[in-house]
């Protein structure tokens, strides 16, 4: 063999390596000290990071420190502060150093946990994690768990075991041959479209459920629609209800859907990608009531549970199903173990999977379950009184009831049209955000534009929901 192939190390060396290391940690733990002060919103323009980019890369390598002078400089200044306490934008993704930390370890490692061959350890403690999970959420024991990317991702899963469990695995041998129907609310999230897209249900089946004035599900609208498809020939496969829904997070009436899906034989998949962590408290955790009825569950516990982004845990109560759905068994990928042992490859649509089980050990140990319980309280507690503030103010007002960490209201000092409104409020929201230290996100709701508040930074105090409420006071004058 030529010595150049044998002499090659590649990367820095170990003393290098530590030092940076060291000084990434420093920096990043002056970042969760300082982010408070940073302007929340990335103060750019479109393309402003991108001219800053050499449009052909580096021939030759270059030294890590100019790596990371280039990342402050350059890419700094285009981040926006999701860690930010002022953050009351679209949801959270909050996170926390424990799992940082671990989320580093699981990088270092570099371990590929397609198969529990591939790395034991990874395999077991993502199953024991879930087991966790379950009981926090107060999930029933038969549901088993998996870690996927993102809810979407386990929505999409759970679209299609219902897909084969209707057809009779026959659609992943032939092809989807006869309509059939999934029900969402109009409040459902984007990424059910973007399913039954994929998995080959074709838009067109997608049926949308009316909501009532708390913008949930109502059932008896979901049973008319099942039977008028079934009197046309039609074959009703899933229905997806949703805890949380990313406007206003309604919560559709699991519980009556539940007994409808039963009837009918139909998949009930539940997206709480959002709300799911407040079940871990038991004084919230009415909302769930009827999950134990579900054929699957989602959660984020890269929202609202201290994890980084990305840790999505989906719950099936018929793991076969999902297996026969997805499993796959080429002669390379078979192992001595595979009877004995849970191969989470066939549990999700990628076979590469990272280690994300570790993130989710290290928060859960670090914080507790009561750790984690007290977040949720007190971010609840803090939308109630935001909401309070809100009802009592003059020329303000509620444009959906108040859940858990989500508040939804708008500025109408009456005489106004709906379209002045919208005007006023888009106005309003934007002063308060140039501010630079909270950030709200906007959406509408019965027609009505509505400013959101989502509490769930990590960090986020009162003084945080107080700034945000002064700020929204000045900017109406
Ligand atoms: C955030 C959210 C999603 C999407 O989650 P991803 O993990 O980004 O795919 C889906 N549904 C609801 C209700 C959500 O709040």
């Amino acid at each position: 063999m030529p010595d150049i192939i044998q002499d090659n190390v590649y990367g820095m060396d170990k003393e290098a390596f530590r030092q940076a290391g060291y000084d990434f940690i420093d920096w990043l733990a002056d970042y969760f000290e300082q982010v408070e002060g940073l302007p929340l919103k990335a103060r750019v323009e479109p393309g402003d990071i991108l001219y800053q980019l050499p449009e052909v890369p580096p021939t030759v390598g270059e030294p890590i420190d100019v790596l990371f002078s280039d990342f402050k400089r350059i890419i700094m200044p285009g981040i926006t502060h999701w860690q930010h306490p002022g953050w009351f934008a679209y949801f959270p993704a909050n996170n926390s150093p424990e799992s940082v930390l671990a989320e580093l370890l699981t990088a270092g490692l570099g371990a590929q946990c397609m198969i529990w061959q591939t790395s034991p350890a990874a395999a077991e403690l993502e199953e024991r994690v879930m087991e966790w999970l379950g009981r926090m959420l107060g999930l029933s024991s038969h549901m088993k768990g998996v870690i996927q990317d993102t809810a979407s991702t386990a929505t999409l899963c759970a679209l299609l075991s219902a897909r084969e469990k209707a057809t009779g695995f026959a659609s992943n041998e032939s092809g989807v041959r006869q309509p059939l129907r999934v029900y969402a609310s109009r409040e459902a999230h984007s990424s059910i479209e973007k399913g039954v897209k994929i998995a080959g249900y074709g838009k067109d089946n997608l049926c949308y459920i009316d909501t009532n004035e708390a913008f949930a599900m109502i059932p008896e609208k979901l049973e008319a629609a099942i039977q008028k498809d079934i009197d046309s020939g039609m074959a009703p496969a899933c229905v997806v209800a949703t805890l949380g829904s990313t406007s206003s997070m309604a919560m559709d009436p699991v519980y009556s859907i539940a007994a409808i899906c039963k009837k009918y034989s139909v998949w009930l998949h539940i997206d709480a990608a959002f709300a799911g962590t407040a079940a871990i408290v038991p004084e919230l955790r009415h909302f769930m009531h009827g999950v134990e009825q579900a054929d699957s569950f989602v959660f984020n516990p890269h929202k609202w549970m201290l994890t980084n982004f990305d840790c999505s845990a989906y719950f099936v109560k018929d793991p076969e199903t999902l297996i026969q759905t997805l499993s796959i068994n080429p002669e390379y990928l078979k192992t001595a173990a595979d009877g004995q042992v849970k191969n989470y490859r066939d549990w999700g649509i990628q076979l590469g999977r990272r280690f994300r089980a570790l993130k989710l050990w290290f928060v859960i140990r670090s914080y507790g379950v009561e750790g984690l319980q007290q977040m949720v309280r007190g971010h609840v507690d803090l939308a109630r009184q935001f909401a309070t503030w809100v009802e009592e103010e003059p020329g303000f007002e509620l444009t959906a009831p108040p859940q858990l960490s989500l508040v939804c209201f708008r500025y109408n000092p009456g005489t106004h049209s709906e379209e002045e409104l919208t005007q006023i409020n888009k106005q309003l929201l934007e002063t308060v955000n140039d501010a630079g230290s909270v950030y709200l996100t906007h959406t509408v709701l019965n027609g009505k534009y509505s400013i959101r508040l989502a509490v769930g930074q990590a960090n986020t105090k009162l003084k945080h929901v107080k700034k945000a409420w002064e700020l929204l006071l000045e900017a109406r004058r």
